[in-house]
């Protein structure tokens, strides 16, 4: 089964997210994080949501309320805009990103900055920040 990866990869959904999903590949970099978690919100894999954010805040995560969540929307696309360390050798990231999605038949774009660390070595989701809006510039 070959079909496009839901996160907008060149790779498709069995080489990409899809093993990162399962647990047989872990992401080495949080921006890879990023795009599985994405991609699990597109296919409501509640389980791995959960189990990739950090501690403090999975304690504050209601399966249902997340599984109600993600079958409310559908995603359609993620643009990731920038990253900022996250890589293999790093310990803390920042993805910044556009997830375009369909809310009540609606469709939204949302944009986030996204932080994420390592846990036992392993990349998790921390917080979100709502991206700021163009006034700042980007330099
Ligand atoms: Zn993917």
């Amino acid at each position: 089964m070959s079909r496009p990866c839901p996160c907008g990869a060149k790779a498709t959904f069995d080489k990409h997210c899809q093993p990162v999903i399962e647990g047989k590949v872990l992401p080495d970099t949080a921006e890879r994080l990023m795009r599985a978690r994405f991609t699990a919100y597109s296919l409501c894999d509640v389980d791995f949501l959960i189990k990739t954010t950090a501690a403090p805040q999975r304690e504050n995560l209601d399966a249902e309320e997340l599984e109600e969540y993600c079958d409310s929307i559908r995603c359609i696309s993620l643009k990731i805009l920038a990253t900022e360390a996250g890589g293999p050798k790093d310990e803390t990231g920042m993805v910044r990103f556009h997830a375009s999605m369909q809310v009540d038949g609606k469709r939204r774009l949302h944009a986030e900055v996204s932080h994420f660390h390592r846990e036992d070595g392993q990349w998790v989701y921390e917080s979100e920040d709502e991206a700021e809006g163009g006034e700042d510039g980007e330099a």
